[in-house]
């Protein structure tokens, strides 16, 4: 089967747990977290170059200008963006790599990499998404509001994603992603090298 890693997008709306069910992700099932640039301010408890790289916007930009990033988008006042040459190098290396972005990035993803998964991730209900934000406490009420005004707004483009799970307990979450992700590896599509090897040597069988 092929060696190459496989790259997947998880998505959701702003505190709807993504963070948690990635950090399983990583921990139980060896994957690979890009970790993304950003020009918003760390939050209490980020890390530069944990969390994010904490970089200034005319750092960004330039980074834009250089191809340095396979996707960026900008999110509620600030630029968020996937540094190319990590994710270039896990995936040769055969590591699956996830990346924790927004929409836009997601699709501006499955534009330069059709093979890649895009995983949709809800909360149970509008109104536990909002409390979760609230209850978080690491932001204003405007920027709260700010968020949910995104989130109203992306709702539409869950039609161009792959999968939707709902993240009711992370453990689970992190269980039923993992199991997409092995099912995608066993694609036909996937492993074309693999297939050709198989074909040849079963048309050469004496
Ligand atoms: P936060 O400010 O809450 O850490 O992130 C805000 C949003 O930006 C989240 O939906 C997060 O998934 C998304 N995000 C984080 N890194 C990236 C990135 O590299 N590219 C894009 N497009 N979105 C990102």
């Amino acid at each position: 089967m092929s060696n190459r890693g496989l790259l997947t997008v998880i998505s959701g709306f702003s505190g709807c747990g993504k963070g948690t069910v990635v950090g399983k992700m990583v921990d139980s099932y060896d994957y690979s977290l890009s970790i993304s640039a950003t020009t918003r301010k760390p939050r209490s408890g980020d890390v530069d170059g944990v969390h994010y790289f904490f970089i200034s916007k005319e750092e960004f930009e330039d980074r834009i200008g250089n191809n340095g990033f396979l996707e960026w988008a900008e999110y509620v006042g600030n630029y968020y963006g996937t540094p190319k040459d990590y994710v270039d190098r896990m995936l040769s290396e055969g590591k699956n790599v996830i990346l924790e972005i927004e929409m836009q990035g997601g699709l501006k993803v499955k534009e330069k990499c059709p093979e890649a998964v895009l995983v949709f991730m809800v909360p149970p209900s509008a109104d536990e998404l909002k409390s979760r934000l609230v209850n978080r406490g690491t932001e204003d009420i405007n920027t709260i509001n700010r968020r949910l005004c995104r989130a109203s707004e992306e709702i539409d483009f869950i039609d161009d994603y792959d999968y939707i799970v709902v993240n009711e307990n992370a453990d689970i979450c992190a269980q039923d992603i993992h199991r997409i992700i092995c099912n995608e590896h066993k694609k036909v599509a996937n492993n074309s090298e693999f297939i050709n090897k198989i074909k040849q040597d079963f048309k050469n069988i004496k």
